[in-house]
């Protein structure tokens, strides 16, 4: 066949095969960061919800710890509607126990109810912002130089023998003013000092419904609305909050359903 009918031939099979030209970065496994692209202006809905889409086609959203059900994907384009559904891979966790933390910050004294209910609050609202900043398509990269893990996603923790929230972060061990590097560009949209259970933390917006959110730390380099770059430095690892030495935790959100970090970093 002449190379001319083959590849008119292979152009008809590829929009026959994928009208939607649709692509994702990742595997559907609970926990996941996504990463979907398409035609540009088409529209997309995940689970019914509409997402933003870049110029250029991109989109994002994530996988919950405990998702079960089918990712259902809707794209709009030209009047011609693709649904596509996604089985979501289940994973198994571990379970970390840790003793030996003082007893007020495994159990909070009713004093602080209100204070800690603000403070969720003020997280919620960071990652509850939709903008239509673009990095959260760029390559990630770790927040610390020499980064050893102690401690990973969805593990169930079980504080002085009592069994609480999962751990939805990443925890690294560091020296105490160890400096901490953004994992992406972005805007700070949450900035505090001292907050009751993460201490020194901040949170900031890539775009789309993606945050990323740094805690215990020990000082903060950025201030609220500051644009930063990605590498630059903005603080140093700490202990502060409920923590029993300096290291550093961090998180990734679509809006508020919480992803495991460790599918957008590159970790031994
Ligand atoms: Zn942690």
């Amino acid at each position: 066949m002449d190379s001319k009918i083959i590849f008119y031939l292979s152009i008809f099979f590829l929009l026959s095969f994928n009208a939607s030209a649709l692509e994702f970065s990742n595997k559907f496994i609970q926990g996941s960061f996504i990463l979907g692209k398409t035609k540009p202006g088409a529209k997309v809905k995940i689970d019914n919800k509409d997402v933003l889409v870049t110029e250029d086609g991109y989109f994002a959203f994530g996988l919950g710890r405990d998702r079960k059900n089918d990712v259902v994907i809707r794209i709009l384009k030209d009047k011609k509607l693709d649904v596509i559904v996604k089985k979501v891979y289940k994973r198994k966790y571990k379970i970390q126990k840790i003793d030996g933390l003082p007893e007020k910050k495994v159990t909070p004294p009713k004093e602080v109810y209100d204070r800690i209910k603000k403070e969720n609050k003020l997280i919620t609202d960071a990652r509850s912002i939709e903008s239509n900043l673009t990095f959260f398509k760029n390559k990630f990269i770790n927040p610390l130089k020499e980064s050893i893990v102690t401690g990973v996603y969805g593990s169930q923790r079980i504080l002085n023998g009592k069994p609480k929230w999962p751990h939805y972060g990443i925890d690294f061990a560091a020296k105490k003013g160890t400096k901490i590097r953004a994992m992406l560009d972005g805007t700070a949209t949450m900035v505090e000092n001292d907050l009751f259970y993460t201490g020194g933390t901040l949170i900031f917006d890539h775009g789309h419904g993606i945050s990323t959110l740094y805690m215990h730390m020990e000082r903060i380099f950025v201030k609220k609305g500051q644009k930063v770059k990605q590498g630059e430095v903005i603080g140093t690892v700490g202990s502060t909050g409920r923590s029993t030495g300096p290291h550093l935790d961090i998180r990734l959100n679509w809006f508020n359903v919480r992803l495991d970090p460790a599918t957008v970093l590159n970790l031994n």
